[in-house]
């Protein structure tokens, strides 16, 4: 019998997005311009409550022109979490920078803030100090954000706030992408909201998402013909995709219920199962979107049963789930630059699996997901 197959984190339309594609549609606007955008834009700026908006094109665009706006060069030095998706350490490479990869804390499995000083305090003495700090809120869960601002602060260095698995996490009350000098969320078809494939850069300032937008539009200057004094880039987002995050944007915080409930299935679930520990927020002040929910097994302890037993056990029922982001400073294209750390970073690599967790599951998916669990660990 063919089973239906369980996505990690599939895309879940609300039901309004047509509704705002048909307006591009209706009045033409099938473009990178359009009333989308902006009803996109001031969505996504009310919802944050303070800040500002530029939606592009991808999350990794974002990341391109936020690390130019922060300044980074060729030849600069970029700090940047290791456990994470490469995409935040590609754009470093665009630039022509170096990235100098950092291991993670155990509480929240982001920048350590100890090894952060310690690297700062290394890389200046080596005169190579850091232009820029890129720190990630892994699977919605918000990185130590008053330890990592003292250390920022300390030796005035700016932070890249890579917010994408994060729309909707907040710390002591405060939305995630709003704690960065600049901020980046993504809409790509497996985050918490999609526009099949989006992001935004999030600015403290209206005068930088206007800096923002120039880029992303080729940075034309003001002339009737094309004029150019700058290197430009094609990443403002489509008038379409814009109207699919508009649509999105009214079943966000539902989403995030219905994730958060997946979360509290799987704390459920794995109760009573030794070794196997779901990934919780630290304590009271932090707030996450559970955009995936991430477990570690601890093979001594589960008679053998490692994070790659459960997963080929889930695929065998046709059920995604995946091993934890592979560090950077483990990657082949990223093992040359320099990493300052442990391996706590490695051994959440190794122990770790990430398992479906999109808002659309049903109560018969949750019951496919238990019995595999239940019959692999009862054995
Ligand atoms: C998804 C993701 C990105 C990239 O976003 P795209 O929209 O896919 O380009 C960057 N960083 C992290 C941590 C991500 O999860």
């Amino acid at each position: 019998m063919h089973k239906n197959k369980i996505w990690l984190s599939a895309p879940h339309m609300g039901g309004s997005e047509m509704k705002y594609v048909q307006e591009a549609f209706d009045s033409n606007w099938i473009a990178p311009v359009g009333l989308n955008i902006d009803c996109f834009e001031r969505d996504l700026e009310t919802y944050l409550g303070s800040h500002h908006v530029a939606v592009l094109n991808s999350g990794t665009a974002a990341i391109h022109l936020g690390l130019i706006l922060l300044g980074v060069q060729a030849g600069d030095t970029v700090i940047c979490q290791s456990m994470t998706f490469s995409a935040s350490a590609n754009p470093i490479l665009y630039l022509g920078a170096t990235p100098v990869f950092i291991d993670s804390e155990s509480e929240t499995w982001n920048l350590c803030p100890i090894v952060l000083e310690e690297a700062i305090v290394d890389l200046i003495a080596k005169e190579k100090k850091p232009k820029a700090i890129l720190a990630v809120h892994l699977y919605g869960i918000p990185y130590r954000i008053d330890e990592i601002r003292t250390v920022a602060d300390k030796y005035s260095i700016p932070i890249l706030e890579d917010s994408a698995e994060a729309l909707g996490s907040a710390y002591k009350g405060q939305k995630c992408g709003t704690f960065g000098d600049i901020g980046v969320f993504s809409f790509n078809g497996s985050k918490i909201i999609t526009t099949s494939g989006g992001g935004a850069i999030i600015t403290p300032s209206a005068a930088l998402k206007e800096r923002a937008i120039f880029l992303a539009t080729q940075a034309r200057d003001v002339a009737p013909h094309y004029q150019h004094s700058e290197i430009g880039y094609n990443y403002r987002m489509s008038n379409i995709s814009a109207g699919i995050g508009r649509g999105q944007m009214e079943v966000l915080d539902s989403h995030i219920s219905s994730r958060r409930r997946m979360h509290e299935f799987y704390l459920e679930l794995f109760r009573d199962i030794e070794g196997v520990t779901v990934f919780e927020v630290p304590n009271a002040n932090y707030f996450t979107n559970y955009w995936l929910t991430t477990i570690l097994i601890n093979p001594l302890v589960t008679n053998g049963i490692t994070r790659e037993t459960l997963r080929l056990a889930l695929e065998e029922e046709n059920i995604e789930s995946r091993p934890l982001w592979k560090p950077m400073h483990l990657q082949p294209v990223f093992c040359n630059y320099t990493y300052y750390g442990s391996a706590i970073a490695q051994t959440l690599f190794n122990t770790g699996l990430c398992l479906p967790s999109g808002s659309n599951l049903t109560t018969k998916d949750c019951s496919r997901i238990k019995s595999v669990v239940l019959q692999l660990f009862r054995k």
